[in-house]
């Protein structure tokens, strides 16, 4: 049996008839930007999500450089950003100007904390980017009880269900990625900001639009950042599925345990309270590499993420600041991805999990 890292197309297979209708839809209807879809698409976004706006973007990178733009970063400012995540939650920072500042994880859970974030806040913090990684939840109102405004960034946690309420409601401001292997994914680059606070989210659709709000005027250089319809069509289908396929996430998380596991490598933990629709299954063991390449021979898809993460990038050389960051480099060190999707089968569970415990390593 061959057991695949990712399956974003299975899950898709039911809703194959009425995908094929909404983009038929939108090529009948003939409006591909900030059209009807994009719309309805918001308001079913920000009602799933639990705010009372969403704003459609380009893709979840744009996201957070808009989120944070319109929380008014910019130069000589510094946002606070966990180094082990995906490149882009840093990436996003240096095109507003402001300085990302690298915080500590704690390994077990992969996420920054209260601590790690208040270790290195200064007087011109003006923002933290909190990430939600692998679907884990991560403590924000406690991280926004230190005094500044955090945007989450939710990219990999749509569908997780934390002790507040979801991801992407908990903060001042949320990003989210529409990525195809995210756990909500359209069918090419994708993204969303959410918010209750209208002024905010008035911004945001300000900066998407080339800072213009009609043809004429343009009252502050923007981005041109827009969901496209085609997407937010696709999307408007997968979203009412979102609920079962985080369901199921969570319940693939509950076989690896209950398959054993645990007894071969670390998994995941947790934060208190929260039932994370685990985005990546990520596991920890002291010879990641090796463990990979015996998977991998077995037909068992594993990879590692942020074998260097970004403070140690190159591109990060420079332009970010940064301490010592003894979790993130234990998480770097030691993890190890393993098969999940909203299509996992106990079968494949049973597979990996015996394959990690015949590589004996
Ligand atoms: C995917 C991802 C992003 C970026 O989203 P894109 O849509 O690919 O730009 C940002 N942060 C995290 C944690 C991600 O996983």
């Amino acid at each position: 049996m061959t057991v695949p890292l990712f399956d974003p197309l299975t899950p898709l297979a039911p809703l194959r008839e009425r995908l094929d209708a909404a983009v038929r839809g939108v090529l009948d209807d003939g409006r591909f930007i900030l059209g009807p879809n994009v719309e309805a698409f918001e308001r079913e976004f920000a009602a799933a999500i639990g705010t009372t706006e969403a704003v459609g973007v380009a893709n979840g990178t744009d996201a957070l450089t808009i989120a944070l733009r319109a929380l008014g970063v910019g130069p000589g400012d510094e946002v606070i950003v966990p180094s082990f995540t995906f490149f882009a939650s840093a990436g996003a920072i240096p095109p507003t100007g402001a300085t990302p500042v690298f915080c500590d994880i704690d390994p077990e859970t992969f996420l920054a904390t209260p601590e790690t974030v208040k270790a290195v806040m200064t007087p011109r913090t003006k923002a933290v980017v909190v990430v939600h990684l692998f679907g884990n939840v991560a403590p924000v109102r406690e991280i926004e009880a230190l005094g500044v405004p955090v945007v989450e960034d939710t990219a990999q946690a749509a569908g997780s269900i934390g002790p507040d309420g979801r991801p992407g409601a908990l903060g001042t401001i949320a990003t989210f990625s529409f990525y195809p292997s995210k756990n909500l994914g359209c069918f090419g680059d994708g993204g969303a900001v959410t918010t209750s606070d209208a002024q905010l989210a008035d911004r945001v659709r300000l900066l998407r639009a080339h800072g213009s709000r009609g043809p004429a005027g343009f009252e502050e250089v923007g981005w041109n950042s827009r969901l496209d319809e085609l997407q937010a069509a696709v999307l408007r289908v997968m979203l009412p599925e979102l609920p079962h396929w985080a369901a199921h996430r969570r319940l693939v998380g509950r076989w690896y345990a209950e398959a054993g596991l645990d007894e071969y490598c670390r998994l995941p933990v947790a934060t208190a309270g929260s039932e994370p629709a685990w985005h990546v299954f990520v596991v920890r063991h002291d010879r990641p590499d090796e463990l990979r390449d015996a998977l991998t021979q077995r037909g068992v898809e594993a990879r590692d993420y942020y074998r260097t993460p970004a403070h140690r990038q190159r591109a990060m050389q420079g332009i970010s600041i940064s301490g010592e960051l003894p979790g993130t480099d234990e998480a770097a060190r030691t993890h190890l991805a393993l098969p999940i999707s909203a299509a996992t089968t106990w079968e494949q569970v049973v597979e990996v999990t015996e394959a990690v415990r015949d590589a004996a390593i």
